[in-house]
């Protein structure tokens, strides 16, 4: 790709965009920086941009923008919005920024995505390979913007991508030597004309040029992502919670097991591992699948599996007070997600739901609820339908804050009892995002 010397718009001007203008400037070309949004939403961006000398655009997209060669697209903007129209109409061409950097990059690529888990298992992969000795960069959605570090990575070293379906939309040559699908459950399907098979397609993008040298690890327990591919050439590696894979890992009797063509390879407890809940199991079994992959020791990857902190708002423990245990799952936006917090405790819980709804349907985790919780704390503005739809078995009380949601939960819950915030929803219509939301929540169980 040659940069040198060409108009490069860049719209978006939050962490990926401005990593994708300074990669774009140190390769000698003339970066143009597009974002709508207004100043107080980007204080630290037009710092960054005005210390590299970027010029920049905010507020709105003015025609300078398809003034270009090229446009690199950031993650946040819809497919469906005018300036994408724009570009399109004028035959522009568009790349998403892990394809700009993707163009730069000598190392190994390690690319994650997955409806859930993909913070999670590019932190645990990283961690992993780090302590197998690979200097492993952890970047994407998390950690620094692949373009940030695409010039610094040398060839033998390893740049674990955590990688949305968004960024995957405007690939072009993007090839991970590993790509993991982690799952595919329905979300985000605003962006994909509300058509399932439009986001399980998007997803599946992470594969497209892969060829035999390279390797694809799949959740083998996800009917819809096994039913969906199509044209792949790459090695296969699955993992799974219930049979047995003679490539790939499997969980039986409390056990993870890697079989390389038939042949054991790795094995450990589940105690082993520093993370609750089968989904984490999962999330861990793709990890070890890729460490081996690249070699990694069985001593050292034993090792960093049972030292792995977690990553902050994916069922954190925030603390033990007379005996309850407080949980921050804030980064549960969906139901499947909250579908695993549930099945990761055997204690009664008192579930913190609510928040701005996505179309979410309650049946899905009806029967566990019932189950497993002795009662709902609704908040938020669909607290009304949580009401309505859990209160003939289960007991629900609509609190007007999450603040409320717990000083009632610390009242009710006795020793040996979980206070669980896993809200299925997003969390615009009262926070600013699910990490405010999850640092308030843990502010007030910690002044309890
Ligand atoms: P992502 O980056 O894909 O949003 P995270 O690792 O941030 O994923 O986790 C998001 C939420 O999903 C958290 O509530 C977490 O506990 C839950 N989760 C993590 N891994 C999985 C998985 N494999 N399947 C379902 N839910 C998961």
């Amino acid at each position: 790709m040659e940069i040198k010397d060409k108009k490069i718009s860049i719209i978006g001007a939050v962490k990926s965009g401005v990593g994708a203008a300074k990669l774009i400037r140190n390769l000698g070309g003339i970066p143009f920086v597009s974002d709508s949004a207004g100043e107080e939403k980007l204080t630290e961006s037009i710092k960054a941009l005005k210390e590299n000398k970027i010029d920049f655009e905010i507020g709105n997209h003015s025609e300078r923008v398809f003034d270009c060669d090229l446009i690199v697209i950031s993650p946040g903007v819809p497919t469906n919005s005018s300036i994408i129209q724009g570009a399109t109409d004028r035959k522009i061409k568009i790349i998403s920024e892990i394809e700009l950097a993707f163009n730069f990059c000598k190392g190994k690529i390690v690319a994650i995505t997955g409806t859930n888990g993909k913070t999670t298992t590019t932190s645990l992969t990283g961690h992993i390979l780090n302590a197998c000795g690979f200097k492993t960069y952890v970047a994407g959605n998390i950690g620094f913007a692949f373009s940030e570090i695409a010039l610094e990575v040398k060839q033998n070293e390893v740049v674990v991508l955590e990688v949305s379906s968004f960024q995957l939309d405007f690939i072009d040559k993007f090839k991970p030597y590993i790509a993991m699908i982690l799952n595919i459950t329905p979300d985000h399907l605003n962006r994909y004309d509300y058509k399932y098979q439009n986001y399980i397609d998007a997803k599946l993008r992470i594969y497209m040029n892969q060829d035999k040298e390279d390797s694809l690890i799949l959740n083998n327990d996800s009917e819809s992502l096994i039913k969906s591919l199509i044209n792949h050439v790459s090695r296969d590696f699955c993992f799974s919670l219930n049979e047995k894979q003679n490539n790939g890992c499997y969980l039986a009797d409390n056990k993870i097991y890697y079989f390389k063509n038939s042949d054991l390879q790795f094995s450990c407890t589940t105690a082993e591992i520093n993370l609750k809940g089968e989904h984490n199991y999962a999330n861990a079994m793709a990890s070890i699948i890729a460490a081996k992959i690249l070699g990694g020791s069985n001593q050292k990857i034993k090792e960093a599996l049972g030292s792995f902190a977690g990553v902050e708002h994916r069922l954190e423990l925030v603390r033990i007070l007379e005996g309850v245990k407080y949980i921050n799952d804030s980064k549960a936006t969906n139901i499947d997600s909250v579908w695993y917090a549930l099945r990761s405790f055997d204690e009664p819980i008192f579930l913190i739901l609510g928040g701005l709804d996505k179309g979410n349907d309650y049946n899905q985790i009806k029967n566990l609820v019932v189950e497993k919780v002795k009662k709902i704390y609704a908040i938020g503005s669909s607290a009304e339908k949580i009401f309505n739809f859990f209160h003939s078995f289960v007991k629900v009380e609509i609190t007007k804050s999450l603040e409320d949601a717990v000083y009632e939960a610390n009242k009710e819950a006795r020793e040996n009892e979980i206070v669980l915030l896993s809200p299925a929803c997003a969390s615009f219509d009262m926070f600013l995002s699910y990490e405010h939301r999850g640092k308030v929540f843990k502010e007030v169980v910690n002044k309890l």
